[in-house]
């Protein structure tokens, strides 16, 4: 029902050149002219730090460890294609929006030697509230993290959960506001699964960190050894 509303609302054609296509939304060459970042973050004041290590001034008041970040909101197409993936429900942007996400690790595996799948992690979305999910069709955090344990052959980690229904991040505009907001909003249900592993939060994006870092300490607390994130841009 929900796909064939779909097809009919949203025809197969790239979002960027409107060729028609077959299952898809981005043609090959234009998926190709996405950008992909080069550099990496802290991600709290967001300064340049070698992969994206967490800097000694925001150590203390983040849980998360190292982030990246594979693209760029500022790419108009790259802000539409999430939006259309996230809020007009089309998730086969999600293949697209992952590779952009292999991309960015590609080339800090050649220039950097990282390797994302060293220590074997353990891949976590960041959840979304039930009714969200279900109203949707699908967490697309989740959708990126079943994609990305694919292609590097890692598991995807259960049981971290959103409990109660605060305000969506989005709707808030402030930073601090953002900050206090997901205070206490995320639920570990089996530390076990998480103790001692290496864990890569997944997120299509990561604006303030808010998010990413209270879903670090939860999991933290649950006795992981260390936090990744990775989202597609920063919004
Ligand atoms: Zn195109
Ligand atoms: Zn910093």
């Amino acid at each position: 029902m929900l796909n064939w509303l779909i097809d009919i609302i949203f025809p197969y054609r790239c979002i960027v050149c409107g060729k028609y296509l077959n299952k898809e939304y981005l043609c090959q060459s234009c998926f190709n002219a996405l950008p992909v970042k080069k550099q990496n973050e802290c991600i709290g004041c967001q300064r340049p730090t070698p992969l994206g290590k967490t800097c000694v001034f925001c150590r203390e008041a983040y849980a998360v460890d190292q982030l990246f970040v594979a693209s760029d909101f500022k790419d108009r197409n790259v802000a539409s294609a999430i939006k259309l993936f996230k809020y007009r429900f089309l998730p086969n942007l999600a293949q697209p929006l992952s590779q952009l996400a292999f991309k960015h690790l590609d080339h800090l595996a050649k220039r950097d030697y990282f390797s994302i799948v060293r220590g074997n992690p353990l891949l976590v979305p960041v959840p979304l509230f039930k009714t969200r999910e279900y109203w949707r069709g699908f967490n697309q955090a989740e959708l990126l993290a079943q994609l990305i344990a694919r292609h590097y052959r890692l598991d995807v980690g259960e049981g971290l959960i959103r409990s109660v229904h605060g305000t969506p991040q989005a709707d808030l505009k402030d930073r601090p506001e953002r900050l206090s907001n997901v205070q206490g909003l995320y639920i570990c249900l089996n530390p076990e699964t998480f103790r001692g592993r290496a864990i890569i939060l997944v997120d299509d994006v990561c604006t303030t960190g808010a998010t990413l870092n209270e879903c670090a300490r939860i999991l933290k607390n649950a006795g992981a050894v260390s936090v990744m994130a990775l989202a597609i841009a920063r919004g």
